[in-house]
């Protein structure tokens, strides 16, 4: 494989659409080498607070969509969220990532203030994925000490995105635009698409893998499309049709290609073996994501009690899990790869 042409477009449809299984483990170990060289053997874990699960967005994907009234609401109390930033102390994480619905029952000072207890009290790196807010709470929460922002563009193709992702009123949707704002922050800037959504194109997936090394960004996490029945796209109720040999599949096989072709296009960033990966191969998909160019897990620190509410897809691997378990769940299944834990924020290598 040459190194040059890995970054021309055409380049990374072909790989898209490559099916020669011996083909594609070279393609495995070229990702896997890049990731030697650039990030190191160190796997970072970013524990998960899913503060809330009340949303004001209707996503075509997502279970957390407002309009999904039989899904019970919660929203973490400010010593739940500080209860299981010191956990992640203990358990020796380096980051606590605060996700939500896009929820305006989190005031942005209410917020801001458990940041700045975060980030006086312990060494982690706070990283938020709160939606699309507006610029003063972005600002608001980078002053409060916030490190990092995650805001998956979803897809890069304008059409299938108006279609998953209405806007909110009259204001357009535009989180291309957010996340260069996130950077001009000081954030370290978080995106990622879903691989396998009806009407997603190979071409527009590989258009997808250009934007990353576009953005320059920091943190890219892809993962499969998981279809949730609750939901206009997971029940066809919203659909935009495409040729049968245009549809790119939901299956592991393309997350592994996107992985790998995301390291190859942009070496230094921080690449999660994501949770939708974990629940589409739960024996060992995590560990495959990792040894085809991801560095990063993601273990849940969310309250059990509330795990199985934050249902964005059905039947998300892990939700019995406590904090301890998933940890030492982690740990052996990073070990076992011959891998090992990172310590410290883990943020982008230079
Ligand atoms: N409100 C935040 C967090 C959303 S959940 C935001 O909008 O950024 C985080 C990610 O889960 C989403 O960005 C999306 O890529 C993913 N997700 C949501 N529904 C999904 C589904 N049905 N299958 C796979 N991933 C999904």
């Amino acid at each position: 494989m040459s190194e040059t042409n890995i970054f021309d477009k055409a380049e990374i449809l072909k790989w898209l659409r490559e099916e020669d299984p011996q083909a594609l483990s070279e393609l495995y170990a070229e990702a896997d080498g890049r990731r030697r060289q650039t990030v190191g053997d160190a796997v970072h874990l970013r524990g998960l607070i899913e503060i809330s699960n009340y949303c004001v967005r209707e996503c075509g994907y997502c279970g957390l969509r407002a309009s999904h009234r039989d899904l019970k609401r919660y929203r973490l109390s400010r010593e739940e969220i500080l209860g299981c930033a010191t956990e992640a102390v203990t358990l020796g994480y380096g980051t606590v990532v605060m996700q939500a619905g896009e929820d305006y029952g989190i005031r942005t000072e209410w917020l801001a203030k458990i940041v700045r207890r975060i980030k006086q009290e312990t060494p982690l790196a706070v990283t938020l994925s709160m939606g699309e807010r507006p610029v003063e709470d972005l600002r608001t929460w980078r002053e409060a000490g916030a490190d990092r922002y995650l805001l998956r563009f979803e897809t890069s193709d304008p059409a299938l995105y108006a279609l998953i992702h209405p806007p909110r009123g009259a204001a357009p949707s535009d989180r291309i635009a957010i996340l260069k704002t996130l950077k001009q922050l000081g954030y370290e800037a978080g995106s990622g698409v879903m691989i396998g959504i009806p009407g997603q194109t190979f071409e527009s997936l590989a258009a997808d893998i250009e934007m990353f090394r576009r953005l320059n960004l920091d943190m890219i996490g892809v993962g499969p499309y998981i279809s949730h029945p609750a939901t206009p796209l997971g029940s066809g109720l919203w659909r935009r049709n495409v040729d049968a040999s245009a549809q790119v599949p939901n299956t592991e096989e393309m997350v592994y290609k996107v992985v790998a072709l995301t390291r190859l296009v942009c070496p230094n960033a921080n690449i999660p073996s994501t949770t939708a990966l974990a629940t589409i191969n739960l024996r060992n998909g995590r560990e495959l994501g990792l040894e085809r160019g991801a560095n990063v897990v993601m273990p849940n620190l969310t309250p059990v009690v509330y795990r199985s509410l934050y249902e964005i897809y059905p039947s998300k691997a892990c939700i019995f899990e406590t904090a301890s378990t998933c940890y030492s769940c982690l740990n052996q299944r990073i070990a076992s790869i011959g891998r090992s834990v990172g310590s410290g924020p883990g943020g982008r290598v230079q």
